[in-house]
């Protein structure tokens, strides 16, 4: 059985569903079947709506990934929120910051579009008249607050959220990547105690999912930065000759022996050998 169909390609990306949110979509729809079939149309087509908010927010971290030569596989979406799969990791921790609000701004560049059509339209987005029969003005009204809440909740700082992925590359702009995670998973963790608590405390059942996900991924992304780490652990490839004719004692050596000069692949590093310290060129595999 297929988990997820693709429903198209633009800009040459692949958009794919997941069978569990087609799932969710018309479970929300048969909610309100009471209400008439209208009410089924007009729930399925918001959450459509919704949907395609979000395919364009997940579009925002593939283009700005592509600026910086980072391919993306696929789009696909969750009950959850989307997720636009990255063939790797944007390289610097400024490009990995500018792929992760990329998202968030797309929807807060439409909510302003929708701000400034509804003001066009002689209504305002921030006191929408919510009444039904109030038409257009509160359409427009329903459809900016779902565009400023998905780039509002995306920036929180919970791993793997947007806001959890600026956090980490502003850690990894001061210590080794792998901690960087790590430190920007446990606050992530603290985030998701909060969102389950808060979901449970006020009914909100997809709170409580959310942090189930945050807690779990922010897990997996520790373990896939320690993985990372080994992949591309140094292997010794060589000992230059001139590292044997360094004189012994050289005062410079012991404050090198931690500090690796890595150029186009290749790094140079100072190692206690038994004769002494000894340079070798190693290479990242
Ligand atoms: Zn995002």
């Amino acid at each position: 059985m297929r988990w997820s169909y693709r429903l198209g390609r633009f800009f040459g990306i692949d958009v794919r569903v997941h069978i569990t949110f087609l799932l969710m979509v018309a479970w929300f729809a048969l909610a309100q079947r009471s209400q008439g079939f209208g009410a089924v149309m007009v729930s399925a087509l918001f959450m459509l709506v919704l949907f395609a908010f979000v395919v364009m927010h997940e579009y925002g971290h593939a283009l700005m990934a592509r600026r910086f030569g980072v391919r993306t596989r696929g789009i696909t979406l969750y009950p959850i929120g989307g997720v636009a799969l990255l063939e790797s990791m944007p390289k610097t921790p400024r490009q990995q910051i500018l792929v992760a609000i990329a998202g968030p701004a797309v929807n807060f560049v439409l909510a302003g579009a929708i701000a400034l059509a509804a003001y066009a339209l002689g209504s305002d987005v921030l006191h929408p008249n919510l009444d039904p029969d109030a038409g257009t003005g509160a359409l427009l009204g329903v459809l900016f607050n779902a565009n400023m809440m998905l780039g509002l909740f995306n920036l929180l700082p919970a791993l793997p959220m947007d806001g959890g992925r600026v956090l980490r590359a502003a850690l990894a702009m001061r210590m080794p990547p792998v901690r960087a995670t790590r430190m920007a998973a446990k606050v992530a963790k603290v985030l998701a105690v909060l969102m389950a608590g808060y979901g449970l405390a006020n009914e909100q059942p997809m709170l409580g999912l959310i942090a189930l996900f945050v807690w779990f991924v922010s897990n997996a992304e520790v373990r896939a930065a320690e993985q990372q780490a080994r992949e591309t652990e140094t292997q010794v490839v060589g000992t230059p000759p001139w590292a044997e004719h360094q004189p012994r004692g050289f005062s410079g050596w012991g404050a090198a022996r931690s500090t690796h000069a890595r150029t186009a692949g290749m790094v140079v590093e100072v190692v206690e050998g038994p004769g002494g310290p000894e340079v070798r060129v190693v290479r990242a595999r």
